[in-house]
This record gives structure tokens, C-alpha cells and sequence, in this order.
């Protein structure tokens, strides 16, 4: 493959910033690979995200071109696209790379597990849009791996998305080990840059827009918010992403009703892959704890679960609903122990100290709810702080939950929702997690 087509495969991009000579490109144009649109299209449609409410097209006097242009503002975090921009779009048929490809993963699944794996590969064959509603710790990625591996020799290319950054971190190096000999592209908010064609795209949701009719299969993990009643344009986004008669695979451990509606194929799993049941939360009692924490004191039932799981060396994180709250909470927290920290979604050093606290040169983390996925620390213990509070919705509450009792050594440990009032959301979210642990039961 040519270096440009491997680069622009799939891709829709700016023309300004190719990274590649401009008389190259304008030669891929003149043969016919590539064709180039307009950024905002003369009925208003963005032509990368696909935008076309008036709210977010404005037309605006524009610099660049001295004219009245439109300019988007959905996808404008990945540069402006305006009327005078243009996007260039890979149009030449891909050739299907099929063949015997390494298989690095050696690992076994559950009964439950390869049943689950089977049931994807049946609806990857067929065409048809599958559902996998997993609970937390279920190994849900080791599922996805034999699927994978047989599209990948079929010469297919395949995305697997994922809203946040973290979770394409954590996805990174077991696919890579799982297929070593794979071209594997990450692309999260600020990634370097990475070059060629990737057969496999590890991908956060919005860097979809980056692609069109690319992929042959794709998988959109933690579909949670799907069909995304917030943000229609991530959902759209997928669908631009995919082949028309792509399969999207949609992975949630707390899938919406119309998702499990939509989506005619299901498997499930409310077991975990060591087959211990969910923790269970437990309610406690804390009021006026924001009164407390304002006056300058830690609420005494809080204070006294933190220094049991010092005590026993445990570690663990406390969700708090805001990140004023943290701030007033940071300092007394600090008193306690000097190796208790605080993060959030803006802290920068975000990483470093959940790296920290999984090697245990902390004791503890408070957080706001970014960490309620994705980490995974043996032994550790939760608890929130105000689960009253509207934040935590049932699927958040469950989410965060499920980050206890992850490895098979220890699948035991504390939730614990510490409150001003149980809430309806905190309820569900119980009622769900014994619902799970039932249906394994019988
Ligand atoms: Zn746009
Ligand atoms: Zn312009």
C-alpha cells in the first residue's frame, strides 16, 4: 500500500494539514482516489461530524476567505471547519488483506464467556448488530478477542470505541499482545500522532469523526448512554464511521432499555469471570455531611471506615459529588493520613496518582466521578460520599460498585454509600446488583 493511501484510508480530513506534500496530494485527487467537499456543505450539513442543526452551523464573517462562511461547533475541538474548508475523503475501493494472522492470547474463558464470544462471532457473520450486557469484571475484553482475531484474518478492519481516554489506555497493550502482529492505531483527545494504515483503531468515541465508511466492524464499548440522548452527534459518529452494512458490536455493563430495544441479538453475563457475586452496597447514614466538611470537619462515620482500611492496608477511593467538595474535603483527608490524595478530571497528574495508589505509594484517592470506570486495583475499597446526590444515577452507582472485588484472589470487599436520605437511583442501583448475583445463582 502507498503511504498516503495507508494514511488516508477510511479517513476524511483537512486538507491544510496532510501530512504530505501538497503535489502528491492533488495527484491522489487528479487519479480519482480521493475526492474533496466542502467543510460545511450549501445546505449547512458539516461534512465531518455531520452536524446540521442551526444552533450549532453559524455563519460568521470569515477571516480566511473575506467571505460569510459557517463554521461548526460540534466538532470544532478538532480544528474549525468552515464553508471554505476543504475536506479531502478517501474514496478508492480497499483490497481485503485476508490471511493467517498471530494470536497472542493464550488465556481460557468461561463457560459463560465463550458462550457470550460465540454468540458475537455468530452476529459478526450474519451482519447483524449484537449487544453484550456484561457486568463489571465480567472480562469483557477477553470476549472480544476470538471475534477479533477472525475478522482481523478475514482482512477486515475493525474499531473498538470507547468515551474516555482512560479506557483506550487500558485497551492499548493487551491488544497488543493479544495481536502482535497487527497494526494498532490509539487516537485519544492529545495522542501522538501515528502513521500508516491501522488495521485495528483504538479509538475514543469522538475521534470517530475523523473517519468515514472506514470500518467493517465495530465494537463501542461502554455503550452505556447509547443511543446518546446528550450528545446525538457521537451517535451519528459511529454510524459514519462504520461501512453501511457494517456490524456494530455495543458493549454495556448498564445498557438503557431502548439500547436492549434496539438491538435485536443480545448475549449476557452477570457473572464475573472468577464467579463471585457483586459486592452489595451498604447504605450508611451521614447528615449535613456538606455542613460538616464547610465547618472544616470530617464526618465521623467517614472518618472512622477511612482508618479501618488504613488500618488494614487496604486501598481505596471516595467519590465525592463535586469538585468543591473534594477541595473542602482534601485538606482534612490529608490530616489523616499524608498519603491520602485528591483527584479530578482536570488534574492533570490524573494518571500518575491512580498508578500510585494501584502500587501503593498511596493509601487513598478522593475523586469526582471520572474514575467511576476503567481502573482496576486489587483489594480496593469504595465508598461515596453523598450518594443522595443527583450525580450518581443508577448507572453511576453500579459503575462504581463494580470497581470492587475485581481479581479472583480478593473478590470481596466494601461499598459503601454513605448519604444525607436514600434515593430512588441508590435503590435501583441495590435492586440491580441483587438481581445480577440471583440470576447467576439460579
Ligand atoms: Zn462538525
Ligand atoms: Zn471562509
Amino acid at each position: 500500500m502507498q503511504a498516503i493511501e495507508a494514511f488516508f484510508r477510511g479517513r476524511i480530513w483537512m486538507k491544510q494539514f496532510i501530512p504530505f506534500p501538497k503535489e502528491l496530494v492533488q495527484e491522489v485527487i487528479d487519479r480519482g482516489d480521493a475526492i474533496v467537499i466542502s467543510g460545511i456543505s450549501a445546505d449547512g450539513e458539516c461534512g465531518r461530524c455531520q452536524e446540521t442543526s442551526p444552533d450549532y452551523v453559524i455563519s460568521y464573517a470569515c477571516a480566511t476567505c473575506g467571505k460569510v462562511c459557517s463554521y461548526c461547533r460540534t466538532c470544532i475541538k478538532m480544528g474549525r471547519i468552515s464553508s471554505c474548508t476543504e475536506l479531502v475523503l478517501w474514496t478508492a475501493p480497499a483490497i481485503l488483506n485476508a490471511g493467517p494472522r498471530a494470536f497472542g492470547w493464550n488465556g481460557s474463558l468461561t463457560p459463560l464467556q465463550a458462550n457470550a464470544s460465540k454468540a458475537i462471532a455468530d452476529s459478526i457473520q450474519k451482519g447483524a448488530d449484537h449487544l453484550l450486557y456484561a457486568v463489571c469484571g465480567a472480562g469483557k475484553t477477553e470476549i472480544l478477542f476470538s471475534p477479533i482475531h477472525e475478522a482481523l484474518q478475514k482482512g477486515l478492519r475493525i474499531c473498538v470505541a470507547a468515551p474516555r481516554t482512560d479506557v483506550i489506555l487500558e485497551l492499548s497493550p493487551r491488544f497488543k499482545q493479544a495481536f502482535p502482529d497487527a497494526l494498532i492505531h490509539t487516537l485519544y483527545g492529545d495522542s501522538p500522532e501515528q502513521t500508516g494504515y491501522g488495521e485495528i483503531i483504538l479509538a475514543t468515541t469522538h475521534q470517530l469523526y475523523r473517519f468515514q465508511e472506514a470500518f467493517d466492524l465495530l465494537f463501542v464499548d461502554e455503550a452505556d448512554a447509547f443511543p446518546y440522548s446528550l450528545d446525538p452527534s457521537l451517535e451519528r459518529a459511529v454510524k459514519k464511521a462504520a461501512k453501511p452494512s457494517a456490524p456494530v458490536i455495543y458493549i454495556s455493563a448498564t445498557p438503557s432499555k431502548t439500547l436492549q430495544k434496539q438491538i435485536a441479538e443480545h448475549s449476557t453475563i452477570f457473572r464475573r469471570y472468577h464467579g463471585a457475586t457483586l459486592p452489595v452496597p451498604a447504605y450508611r447514614a451521614m447528615w449535613n455531611y456538606e455542613r460538616h466538611l464547610r465547618k472544616g470537619k470530617l464526618p465521623s462515620p467517614l472518618k472512622d471506615w477511612i482508618e479501618d482500611k488504613l488500618r488494614k492496608k487496604q486501598p481505596f477511593l471516595l467519590f465525592f459529588p463535586s469538585i468543591q467538595l473534594i477541595e473542602l474535603a482534601s485538606p482534612l483527608l490529608h490530616k489523616i493520613d499524608c498519603a491520602i490524595a485528591a483527584v479530578h478530571s482536570k488534574d492533570p497528574y490524573r494518571k500518575e496518582k491512580v498508578m500510585q495508589l494501584r502500587e501503593g505509594a498511596l493509601a487513598g484517592l478522593a475523586t469526582s466521578t471520572i474514575l467511576e470506570r476503567g481502573i482496576t486495583i486489587p483489594h480496593l475499597q469504595v465508598a461515596v460520599v453523598g450518594a443522595d446526590h443527583r450525580v450518581f444515577d443508577r448507572a453511576a452507582l453500579i459503575q462504581i460498585a463494580g470497581r470492587v472485588g475485581r481479581s479472583a484472589k480478593d473478590p470481596t470487599g466494601d461499598v459503601i454509600f454513605f448519604h444525607n436520605g436514600i434515593t430512588r437511583q441508590m435503590d435501583a442501583a441495590r435492586q440491580e446488583i441483587l438481581f445480577y448475583n440471583k440470576e447467576e445463582k439460579a
